[in-house]
C-alpha cells in the first residue's frame, strides 16, 4: 500500500508527536511544590537539616575538621557567657543585629551553640526537677543549638526570662517580621507545637538560608512541613532516575 505525499507528512507528524510525548520531561518549576532552586534544596551547606526527637544529631556533630562547620566566636552583645556559631549563621546574625539597631532595637544573644554533653546535662536536670519531660528542654541530639545554626535572641527586658510574652514586645515582633531577610526562621511557632513537639519560642532563631526562610515564614510553615515539601521536590526532580532504578530491580 502506497501513501500519498500528504498522508506521509501527516504520519510523520503523528510519529513525532508520539515520540515527544513519550520523552521524559524535567520541569521542576512546574511540578515542584517549592519555588526554590534545586541547588539550594540539595543543601550543600547543611543548613536545611531537620533536627528534632525523630532526627537526632550524633554526639560529635558538627565536625570541626571541616571549614564550614568550624565554630566561630560571637562578637555581638550577649546576656552572659561566651557564644559560638557556625560562620554562615554568625555572619547572618551580625547583619540582623545591625538592621535591628538601625531601627532602634537592642538585641542580645542569650544562647547559641551548645555541645551534646551540655544538652545532656540540661535535659537530665530538667527532667529530674520536674519528675517528667515537660517539653521545655530537648533531649541530647534533638537540640538545634548543637548545630551551631540556632540562637536565642532576646531584649534587655527579657534577658533572663524566656517567656512567650516576648513575642508581643517590639523586639519579638521585629524578629518575627524581619528574621527571614537574614536567613532565619522562628523555628517553634505559637500554633504549631503539635507539629514541632516544642512549645512556642519567639526568641529561638534557626538559620536555614534566605530562600528557605522566606518561603517558610511567608507560608507560616515549620521546618518539619518544609522538609516534607523538600523531599517531594527532590524526588520529583530525580524522579526519572529513581523510576529507572526501580525498573532494573529483579
Ligand atoms: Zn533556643
Amino acid at each position: 500500500m502506497k501513501f500519498s505525499c500528504k498522508t506521509q507528512t501527516v504520519l510523520w507528524m503523528v510519529a513525532v508527536i508520539f515520540m515527544i510525548s513519550g520523552m521524559p520531561v524535567r520541569t521542576l518549576s512546574q511540578s515542584s511544590p517549592l519555588p526554590i532552586d534545586i541547588a539550594i534544596l540539595e543543601d550543600p551547606l547543611d543548613v536545611l537539616r531537620l533536627v528534632n526527637r525523630d532526627n537526632l544529631l550524633d554526639k560529635d556533630y558538627p565536625d570541626q575538621t571541616i571549614d564550614m562547620y568550624k565554630l566561630e566566636n560571637v562578637t555581638l552583645p550577649v546576656t552572659k557567657g561566651s557564644h559560638q556559631l557556625r560562620p554562615v549563621a554568625n555572619a547572618a546574625l551580625e547583619e540582623l543585629f545591625k538592621a535591628a539597631a538601625a531601627e532602634g532595637m537592642e538585641l542580645y544573644v542569650g544562647s547559641s551553640y551548645r555541645r551534646y554533653r551540655n544538652q545532656e546535662v540540661i535535659y537530665y536536670n530538667r527532667v529530674k526537677r520536674m519528675g517528667y519531660d515537660d517539653g521545655y528542654s530537648q533531649m541530647a541530639g534533638a537540640s538545634e543549638h548543637q548545630m551551631g545554626l540556632a540562637a536565642d535572641v532576646v531584649s534587655a527586658e527579657y534577658a533572663d526570662l524566656f517567656q512567650t510574652e516576648f513575642g508581643e514586645t517590639p523586639e519579638g515582633i521585629w524578629l518575627r517580621e524581619n528574621c527571614a531577610r537574614f536567613g532565619f526562621i522562628i523555628r517553634y511557632p505559637e500554633d504549631k507545637t503539635d507539629i514541632t513537639g516544642v512549645r512556642y519560642e519567639p526568641w529561638h532563631l534557626r538559620y536555614v538560608g534566605p530562600e528557605a526562610a522566606a518561603y517558610i515564614m511567608e507560608n507560616d510553615l515549620t521546618l518539619e512541613e518544609f522538609s516534607a515539601l523538600r523531599i517531594i521536590a527532590l524526588g520529583e526532580y530525580y524522579g526519572d532516575a529513581l523510576a529507572l532504578e526501580d525498573e532494573s530491580e529483579p
